[in-house]
């Protein structure tokens, strides 16, 4: 993959108790992409249990880590249309819940992180005609994708990117599956609480440490950590703090579907036994055979246990 002989790296510590000590819980590599050869080390903090990468890929690292095939750059061109289908379905229910919070079918809504458009698109789809939709992505050419789709788009990284014009605008921000790769979540939420008018509402979505698959798969083959781009891995008690932290009331946090971790964790296993790597290719987020058996397990999980490792936080400005 043309990886480069040392990767840069840099120390990392709990976002919260920065001198607790830590223990190791897994280790492991880029299983899904090989950009890298390098192992990983996760750490879990004995007092608040927040999950985090040590030492973790330098800001140089970047254009490594995230090569230009990322699925989150064009999640619309590779989406089958049967997978399309149960996700308008599940986005389509999430919307409801939004509009009745947000109560203000002119308001401003941001998808912070918006790839290619496509959470936008669903939302023009489906929400409320008078929302105004705009997007932050870093990936240039998703974000000019998602410009040519109609929305109004700011390119750029969310932690560096200035984004005062947009201070107190919006009614509501998306944060899906973002805050995790982040080298500063705190500040990042920080970022985004100013984009919101008080009252605003924050729907933040990020892998939950406390499911069936991350338990089973916590030494390092796990989906959800999805080495080495996932920096921070929250659980609802260290999320909610976070939010807290930063002036946020929290709504409800509630656990969601997250078969694709189920199907990358066998994914990684496969990829790294030197018997089975043939295997691999079959297990993805666009395999529906494999989808569908995690999705249902997922449903189980989340009936019977309430917990799932993906989870739906949403919270209020105050
Ligand atoms: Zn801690």
């Amino acid at each position: 993959m043309g990886s480069p002989a040392t990767l840069p790296v840099e120390d990392a510590a709990c976002l919260f108790c920065p001198t607790a000590p830590w223990a190791e819980i897994g280790r492991g590599r880029d299983y899904e992409y090989d950009t890298v050869p390098d192992l990983f080390t996760l750490r879990r903090c004995t007092g608040c249990g927040l999950v985090f990468v040590a030492p973790r890929p330098g800001p140089a690292a970047m254009r490594v880590i995230y090569p230009s095939n990322y699925y989150a750059y064009r999640e619309e061109e590779i989406e089958r249309p049967l997978l399309k289908f149960f996700r308008d379905r599940i986005e389509g229910s999430k919307v409801r819940r939004y509009r009745r919070l947000v109560a203000d079918d002119t308001a401003a809504v941001v998808d912070v992180g918006c790839g290619d458009g496509r959470l936008l698109d669903i939302l023009r789809r489906l929400g409320p005609s008078g929302w105004r939709l705009a997007g932050i992505e870093v990936a240039e050419a998703a974000a000019r994708r998602a410009a040519e789709r109609g929305f109004e788009v700011r390119t750029g990284d969310l932690e560096t990117l200035d984004l005062a014009r947009w201070n107190g605008r919006f009614g509501l921000a998306l944060v899906h599956q973002v805050i995790e790769h982040t080298r500063d979540p705190r500040d990042a939420v920080r970022r985004i609480a100013c984009l919101l008018r008080p009252g605003g509402v924050l729907s933040v979505e990020t892998p939950d440490t406390r499911g069936w698959d991350a338990r089973i798969f916590r030494r390092g083959y796990w989906g959800g950590y999805h080495i080495p781009r996932h920096f921070y891995l929250f659980d609802a008690s260290t999320l909610s703090r976070l939010l807290v932290e930063q002036g946020f009331e929290v709504v409800s946090v509630r656990s969601i579907l997250s078969p694709a971790f189920w199907v990358y964790s066998v994914h990684n296993a496969l990829a790294d036994s030197p018997r089975l790597r043939r295997l691999a290719r079959w297990f993805h987020a666009q395999s529906p055979l494999p989808m569908a058996v995690a999705a249902v397990i997922d449903v189980v999980q989340i009936a019977t246990c309430r917990q799932s490792t993906n989870l739906q936080l949403l919270a209020r400005k105050r």
